[in-house]
């Protein structure tokens, strides 16, 4: 891993901080206390550490900034709970992340980027293009923001927001390992998710991690030149190359895959896709998620009924696939990936400021 890329407080490792106090002369007992702050009672100023010297505190605030997010807003779904937040970052960029209840637990949906280069014909967070990643310190806050608004623990994340995570592979990794490292949140590795569009490199890579966090691979077609047409990284890997990364990743980490696949009515839903999805999967141990495709403003894609997604579903399970449909969290608020976000840059900076 590159050392030294970061250096905003919270993307600091704990190791990382044991060098950087030692350093500075510090007893080897403040390593902990001050990542136990940081990660643990997610302190939002160095003030709040109390039993750290103030001396320390001061020489730690001039070379590390601890950065946060400012919430700017915050939708709650009158259906199910489910909350969206958009925060601003530190340089005035935003993200959003969700919030979402279930019977095992609350689970937090992070974006790994600001903006993503992808370009998936469907998704709104590819319209802008990429910004810049973020760095491990600031998808943490987005889980802790989260935690310390709703007062509930967090006990499952999903990198599956903005952003395409292989995008932005050291940080998504240290994020990993600090979010479930027992002085921060300590939230299972099983209980992790990473989505990828399929970059097969970064497949390859994480599968050799030492991680048990789950891949959840985006799918979305069942065959190359279909998947192609609504996914630009299809060109340059190909189904049989992530096919064949995918059933590596469970070879090697023993964790079975999900395929997440938006329905597209008319696109992605016949019977011949269902057909061309069982030889593909063939021999896969996986599980398949389907998602009835979120109506994007810009994009012309829609959803099939919800007979058709059933038919689809049913001919799948014939077929002997594992799969369910993913159930509709926050369908009354700004539904679709980066749609919030998106909305709140095109109001403009000025009705911004206020938002
Ligand atoms: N870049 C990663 C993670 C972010 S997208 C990836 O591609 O997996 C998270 C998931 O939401 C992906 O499966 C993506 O294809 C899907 N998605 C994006 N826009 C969507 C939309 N409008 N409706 C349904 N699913 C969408």
């Amino acid at each position: 891993m590159e050392e030294g890329i970061w250096t905003d407080a919270r993307s600091l490792s704990l190791d990382e901080w044991g060098g950087l106090l030692e350093g500075m002369g510090e007893k080897p007992f403040r390593r902990k206390q001050l990542y136990e702050w940081l990660h643990r009672k997610l302190a939002g100023t160095w003030e709040e550490m109390g039993n750290l010297p103030g001396s320390l505190r001061d020489r730690l605030r001039e070379q590390y900034p601890l950065l946060g997010l400012r919430t700017v807003e915050v939708q709650t779904s009158a259906l199910d709970g489910t909350k969206k937040f958009l925060f601003a970052l530190a340089d005035g960029n935003a993200v959003e992340s969700v919030w979402m209840q279930y019977p095992h637990g609350n689970s937090v949906c992070i974006s790994s980027q600001v903006g993503c280069r992808m370009g998936c014909r469907f998704c709104a967070s590819a319209i802008g293009g990429l910004t810049r990643n973020l760095t491990p310190g600031e998808m943490l806050s987005q889980v802790y923001e989260i935690q310390k608004a709703t007062g509930e623990r967090v006990s499952n994340v999903v990198v599956m927001g903005t952003g395409e995570p292989f995008d932005n592979y050291e940080s998504l990794i240290r994020f990993l390992h600090m979010i479930s490292d027992e002085n921060g949140l300590h939230i299972s590795q099983r209980n992790l998710t990473v989505s990828t569009c399929g970059i097969v490199p970064g497949i390859r890579k994480f599968s050799r991690e030492n991680l048990q966090v789950t891949l959840a691979l985006s799918l979305h077609a069942s065959n190359d030149e279909k998947r192609r047409r609504l996914m630009p990284v299809a060109q340059a890997y190909p189904l049989a190359e992530v096919m064949d990364a995918c059933q590596e990743y469970f070879a090697l980490t023993g964790r079975r895959v999900t395929f997440e696949y938006s329905l597209v009515a008319g696109v992605n839903d016949t019977a011949e896709d269902a057909r061309e999805l069982r030889s593909l999967l063939a021999g896969q141990n996986c599980h398949m998620n389907l998602i009835p495709v979120n109506p994007v403003r810009e994009r012309e894609f829609v959803s099939p009924d919800r007979h058709k997604v059933l038919v689809f579903k049913n001919k799948l399970e014939k077929y002997g696939i594992n799969v369910t449909i993913r159930r509709e969290m926050g369908r009354d608020i700004d539904g679709a990936c980066g749609q919030l976000r998106k909305r709140h840059m095109d109001a403009g900076p000025d009705k911004r400021e206020d938002a």
